[in-house]
């Protein structure tokens, strides 16, 4: 028998195509033991977490098949969604046909013959009704001869070609003809096109799909009311489900994808709301801006405030007073400034008597952070008002330093020696004590600025993860700053949470984030941008070479270093089988190193370094003993040389826009003209119009835009670290589903924050699983 191509239209050889109605009760396969035959059910009798092969009737090797696919359950086959549907329930009569158009018929069949032999067989059918006739073809499927019979009547669908100057159908969808419409099944509707798999049938697969959604829809309970489905206008889940797979209309199936792509963005508002609200009903640390001091330190920076530095500002400040804490995120391309704007934020906390920590994903980063906030601190004067441990206390308008017995102040003393502040920088104890705490401190040191922090004698500490997560105590903790670390929020906040802290959070990041995955991914943060660049800043040039220009590329590299710059090659990940076409990081180390330039200096950061590794080669390519870094993707986000002013990506194609443009922001940090140079050999299509975006602009919102429009969601960070949830049937770009989502799911918080009646059981178990699938995922 010929074996039938998967998504081939037509029937498979065995079994016998039969009619729809009613189901079809299987011989028992005599190779089935008697046991397996005994959890045998009807479809009526089995719920949602029943397995396949419990359907009584139902052909193992359709089972075998779907289990090929991970639909094992009844529940996974109805969440089994059609990729597309073929649109033939335009039925017409066989004289009104349109050639090349997608078209049903119904006749009677006329006549039958098997015509060639061999691999040229075919079998024409002739179909009849009252306007005319019209010949179906079958290529290569001996067996329709035996399946159609001269007097039956069948529905034919599919697309109308000539030959010969005469229309007719080749290899259509076909099925015998009942005259209830529902049982039209394969043809004559807008037909389900579901993922299959190899062994898995097209019709076959197609009327187990059809039997499972007629028995079981109608019973699927629905985690939402009546009266919440109301509200937003959604069908029932039942009714979404069987038409999803196979829609009376195309209204029904638009109403129906509406619904269940509305409840995955409600799950994942539920979740991310609630999560928001934990976070703020806490009783926080309400500050009392001090204006004084934040015109100090606008009076000492050496550049304006951007009008977008300005309103994120005034945004922090505002939900720094309120008394729940504040966990707003801050979202502004590399080089738009956040660091001030932290800056300006942990002064507050200062001010206020409390400490602030900002928090880095690497010690390399952490130490940058140390000497910027230093340098942008070093001179503003924060008298502290508050003084006292009691919270409830605070704010006694009392002098912080007439407080001080002589052994403390002593102790302050020797804090802001190991701090290495001048007396111009003390300035009588109301400068600034800003702490890094990293591995590079000596123990007794260390030992000192851990006991200044639990004293609270230092007011801002700068490190990695690890000051949350070690036994960093701290006196007073107001404001947590945590910059470039996605899905940070949750884990960390319950940790603080947790050693007894309720601090106010900033998050920072420089990946732009469209709208949408904003609500998704950080929907319990409040959101500022700076969506402006301080002024005065040279465009990077950005150029897309092929590699035959690899050398004009490298007279580019050893003019930079010439004149004294230095200069970044990234190289993607490359699998073993690939190297042929694309050099691994260590491969392009050895080229450069010792062939192309044997007497420049060059270094290669990877990722099989440890992190302590990783910081010392960035380290020594800051203090440029390196003039070449050949590096993979690990390169730090927010490493900040100045003196790199080129930057050559390898294989660009393979990176996502928004991780190219992060590559790009490591270069025109400084007074030199930059350069980025996207190495590609790809002449696919979209490959082509990701880079070309590049080339044309700088603006990293509207990168990501495209990006996500050109890749999806789920690659669009480059990895799936970023925590989006798998969207099955939700369009991302979606922003008004979104929306609405999000507004049904604050109505429903509202009167149910815990989602303990009963009446929201399911939906709270829904909405548990459904992120610890996302958390799992991610
Ligand atoms: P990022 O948002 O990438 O963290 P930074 O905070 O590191 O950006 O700022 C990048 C550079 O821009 C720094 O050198 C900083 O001093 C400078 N800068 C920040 N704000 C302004 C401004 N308003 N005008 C001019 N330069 C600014
Ligand atoms: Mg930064």
């Amino acid at each position: 028998e010929a074996p039938s191509p998967v998504s081939s239209p037509s029937e498979a050889p065995s079994p016998a195509p039969d009619q729809v109605h009613p189901p079809r009760r299987a011989t028992p396969r005599s190779t089935r033991s008697k046991a397996t035959q005994m959890l045998k059910h009807p479809l009526t009798e089995l719920d949602l977490d029943a397995r396949l092969d419990q359907i009584a009737g139902v052909d193992w090797r359709l089972v075998a098949g779907f289990r090929r696919l991970g639909v094992v359950t009844i529940r996974d086959l109805l969440y089994h969604f059609p990729r597309r549907y073929d649109d033939v329930s335009s039925r017409r009569s066989i004289s009104e046909l349109q050639v090349g158009a997608e078209e049903t018929v119904i006749g009677e069949v006329t006549d039958v013959r098997s015509v060639g032999s061999g691999s040229k067989l075919r079998v024409r059918v002739e179909v009849s009704d009252e306007t005319g006739s019209i010949e179906a073809i079958f290529f290569n499927q001996r067996w329709i001869a035996q399946q159609i019979r001269v007097g039956q009547m069948i529905a034919v669908s599919g697309k109308v070609t000539v030959f010969n100057g005469k229309r007719q159908f080749n290899s259509p969808r076909w099925e015998r003809y009942t005259p209830d419409p529902d049982a039209l099944l394969h043809t004559g509707r807008l037909v389900p096109i579901h993922p299959l798999t190899q062994g898995l049938h097209e019709n076959q697969a197609r009327r187990l799909i059809k039997q499972v959604v007629d028995a079981i829809a109608p019973r699927v309970p629905d985690h939402l009311p009546p009266e919440r489905r109301a509200q937003a206008h959604l069908l029932s889940l039942g009714e979404a489900l069987a038409q999803i797979h196979f829609p009376a209309s195309p209204d029904q199936l638009a109403a129906a994808r509406r619904r269940l792509g509305f409840d995955e963005f409600l799950f994942i508002q539920l979740g991310v709301l609630q999560r928001k609200r934990l976070w703020q009903q806490e009783q926080g640390l309400p500050f009392i801006i001090d204006q004084q001091v934040h015109a100090e330190l606008q009076r000492l920076l050496p550049f304006q405030l951007t009008a977008a530095q300005q309103r994120a500002i005034s945004e922090i400040f505002a939900d720094l007073q309120r008394p729940s804490p504040m966990a707003r995120l801050l979202q502004g391309d590399v080089g738009s400034g956040k660091t001030v704007v932290a800056a300006a934020a942990l002064l507050q906390a200062v001010a206020n008597g409390l400490q602030g920590a900002l928090m880095a994903p690497t010690e390399i980063l952490a130490e940058q952070h140390a000497r910027n906030l230093k340098q942008l601190l070093s001179r503003v004067r924060v008298p502290r008002k508050a003084t006292v441990t009691d919270t409830a206390e605070r704010y006694q308008q009392a002098d912080w330093r007439s407080l001080l017995d002589p052994d403390e102040a002593a102790k302050l003393a020797e804090i802001t020696q190991i701090l290495g502040m001048t007396p111009d920088e003390d300035m009588g104890g109301q400068g600034v004590r800003v702490a890094l705490l990293t591995g590079s401190l000596g123990t007794r040191e260390r030992r000192r600025v851990l006991e200044g922090i639990a004293r609270g004698e230092i007011d801002l500490v700068v490190g990695t993860h690890a000051l949350i997560t070690e036994t960093v105590q701290f006196h007073r903790l107001g404001l947590v700053v945590v910059d470039e670390q996605h899905r940070f929020g949750v884990e960390q906040r319950l940790r603080l949470k947790n050693k007894g802290h309720n601090p106010h959070m900033l998050v920072m990041t420089a990946t732009p984030i469209p709208r949408t995955l904003t609500l998704t991914i950080y929907g319990d943060l409040d959101v500022s941008v700076l969506d402006e660049r301080p002024p005065g800043r040279q465009e990077i040039r950005t150029r897309r070479v092929g590699r035959a220009e690899r050398d004009k590329v490298y007279r580019h590299i050893r003019k930079q270093v010439a004149e004294g710059r230095q200069v970044y090659v990234i190289c993607p990940l490359v699998e073993e089988s690939e190297r042929v076409t694309l050099p691994s990081a260590e491969e392009m180390y050895e080229r450069l190193q010792h062939e192309v330039f044997p007497d420049l200096r060059v270094a290669l950061l990877h990722g099989k370094l440890s992190a302590r590794e990783k910081d010392e080669v960035m380290r020594a390519f800051r203090d440029h003993q390196y003039d070449i870094l050949v590096a993979t993707a690990v390169i730090e986000v927010g490493i900040d040389v100045p003196n790199a002013t080129t930057i050559v990506i390898e294989g660009a194609e393979r990176f996502g826009l928004a991780q190219l443009h992060q590559f790009r922001g490591r270069v025109g940090r400084g007074s030199h003209q930059s350069y980025c140079i996207l190495l590609s050999d790809s002449d696919n299509q979209q490959s082509q119009e990701r880079l070309a975006a590049l080339e044309q602009t700088t603006d990293g919102f509207k990168l990501a835009e495209i990006d996500l429009q050109l890749r999806g969601p789920g690659e669009f960070f480059g990895t799936r670290q970023s925590g989006t949830p798998d969207l099955k049937m939700a369009q991302q770009g979606d922003t008004r589903l979104l929306v609405e989502a999000r507004r049904l799911a604050e109505a429903i918080l509202n009167d149910d924050p815990e989602l303990a009646h009963p009446e929201h059981e399911l939906l709270r178990q829904k909405v548990d699983a459904f992120w610890a699938a996302a958390m799992q995922a991610g």
